[in-house]
């Protein structure tokens, strides 16, 4: 969902997906051979093939125009925004960080359907006076932004009423964490509601109305789904460090050794995968995994050391024993490493492997109840 890069406003790059061809194609035409033949009669097929590109266009400025607000109202409360994207389903603005206070948040997910109520307001007072088919495009332009304004303000998280309702509820008192669960849990709701409604459009009133609503109910669903796992996610993460997860003093090996012994003698005896590796004078200098030996064909194994074959400790992941399970992710997403080294000082104190993460993830969902996913 990257999409080509069209342009910058204020640094925040501005990307459209190619599924916005598809759905744009599918809007023009509707526009020209069903909607605006009924709104205004008798002209011909290319004048109203240009007048639905036309609106179509207009349509999608106005889309951008909607993301804007919340961009440009998120870089005035301190929030950065890295770029918007437009695709299938409506338009995308990301933000670096969630809003710091309750008040930001509101502000920030308000503007864009007030963006999409102004553009809504001016195509309907434009189209008063117009008349004929330019006022038939204006009072199309107008509608769907109301129409746009109003789908929005649906409390369905990660819908803008959504985050409306979760920045309601974080002022109300409730910790971030707790109102954006609370308001993901009624916008996964929201969203499989949409889906029904959608299976119920199919056999009324046309399939693709039908379709287009499901797949965005699905999209609402499944977004308010990962939203409230990731804050339990992050949650947990918080409360937790390094010295909860980590396995303990673990052995370490020579790295003047042959890869030949470290195959034989450690890792046939099925003990560790990853061991931390020292100098003569025992200073910790990297991490020697299974997998770093793999690379060295085998008859070289009892003339290669581990020194030549391991990860040297600048590329490791490092972190103090009282650091936070999330700080301790991000230094292993940082080096794109599944193992980290736990140091205390100079003395390595513990080593976390993938299974250290994956047993403290369902310790602590079996402790709150949840489904371990
Ligand atoms: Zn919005």
């Amino acid at each position: 969902m990257n999409g080509v890069l069209i342009g910058r406003v204020r640094g925040i790059e501005i990307r459209v997906s190619w599924s916005v061809a598809i759905i744009g194609w599918l809007i023009a035409w509707s526009l020209a051979s069903e909607v605006l033949p009924q709104m205004a009669e008798g002209r011909s097929d290319r004048a109203y093939w240009i007048a639905g590109i036309v609106a179509t266009v207009g349509f999608f400025a106005a889309l951008v125009a909607h993301e804007l607000g919340h961009s440009l109202v998120a870089q005035s409360q301190g929030v950065g925004v890295k770029s918007i994207t437009l695709w299938m389903l409506g338009g995308v603005a990301r933000l670096e960080r969630p809003a710091a206070d309750p008040s930001a948040a509101m502000r920030i997910a308000v503007a864009g359907p007030a963006v999409s109520i102004v553009c809504g307001l001016v195509g309907l007072a434009l189209a008063i006076p117009g008349g004929g088919l330019s006022g038939a495009v204006l009072m199309w332009f107008g509608s769907i932004n109301l129409l746009l304004a109003g789908f929005n303000l649906l409390p369905a998280f990660p819908l803008d009423g959504g985050r409306v309702y979760q920045a309601w509820l974080w002022r109300g008192g409730l910790s971030q964490d707790d109102a954006t669960a609370k308001a993901a849990r009624l916008g996964g709701g929201v969203g499989q509601a949409m889906v029904w409604v959608g299976i119920v459009e199919i056999f009324f009133s046309g399939l693709l109305a039908g379709v287009w609503l499901m797949a965005i109910g699905w999209f609402v669903r499944e977004a308010s789904a990962a939203e409230a796992q990731g804050v339990r996610r992050e949650s947990m993460l918080r409360s937790f460090t390094a010295l909860d997860v980590m396995t303990p003093d673990p052995e370490s090996v020579p790295g003047s050794r042959s890869i030949e012994w470290f195959v034989d003698d450690l890792v046939s005896s099925g003990r560790h995968a990853a061991y931390p590796v020292v100098d003569g004078t025992g200073r910790v200098i990297g991490l020697v995994e299974i997998k770093s030996v793999r690379s060295s064909p085998r008859a070289t194994w009892s003339t290669t050391s581990v020194q030549a074959v391991m990860t040297p400790l600048e590329d490791v992941p490092v972190v103090a024993p009282n650091a936070t399970v999330d700080q301790l992710a991000r230094a292993m997403e940082e080096r794109s490493a599944t193992r980290a080294l736990v140091m205390d000082g100079d003395v390595v104190v513990g080593i976390v492997s993938p299974s250290d993460v994956v047993r403290l993830t369902i310790a602590v969902q079996l402790a709150q109840g949840t489904e371990p996913v």
